[in-house]
């Protein structure tokens, strides 16, 4: 399974972010809402966790999403996502990085894959976040709001993404979109 290959990056990650911010484990659970014994099993690589308990981490910590899922970057702004393994998680659109976070401008931009028929709902990311997302093939709804919205291919929609949204695919084919992920400075 490609999230095999994932797991120890994420579990360092975390430790290391944890640490760097100075968390025990009992703390980072109280922050997350992520049990002790689940953050002690993804630290050390003993649990997949799901995409929703990583936005749960990101949120408690103050990180963006590729903090945890990516390599340390080297500063290059050349990143290749065919270089980066496919993301899969079970709940959860495929997905590749396409440009990790950068602190400077704020954002992490993605690349995923949404079959037809699937839909994937998100809990609201921290205050001020916003999503860009831009169509490259096929069709998808966006939900803002309770209401879904259309984007075809060569659109694109902005939304803020401090309340719960979703994707989904209702057509007969796959689509392929970016994903911007715009943080507000702290
Ligand atoms: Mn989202």
């Amino acid at each position: 399974m490609a999230m095999d290959r994932n797991l120890p990056r994420i579990g360092q990650n975390l430790r290391k972010i944890r640490q760097a911010q100075g968390y025990s484990l009992s703390r980072l659970s109280t922050l997350t809402g992520v049990s002790k014994a689940m953050l002690g099993q993804i630290e050390r690589g003993e649990s997949s966790p799901t995409l929703a308990t990583l936005w749960k981490l990101t949120k408690g910590l103050h990180i963006p999403l590729t903090a945890l899922i990516d390599l340390p970057q080297d500063g290059s702004a050349r990143f290749d996502p065919v270089q980066s393994s496919a993301k899969q998680f079970r709940d959860a659109m495929q997905f590749f990085t396409v440009f990790p976070f950068d602190p400077v401008i704020g954002s992490e931009t993605f690349l995923h894959i949404i079959s037809s028929g699937q839909t994937h709902l998100s809990q609201p990311h921290s205050a001020g976040v916003v999503e860009d997302v831009f169509v490259l093939e096929g069709t998808i709804e966006i939900l803002q709001t309770d209401i879904w919205h259309t984007v075809t291919a060569g659109s694109g929609l902005r939304f803020a993404a401090d309340q719960p949204h979703g994707y989904r695919n209702i057509s007969d084919q796959p689509a392929r979109f970016h994903n911007v992920i715009h943080y507000p400075k702290a």
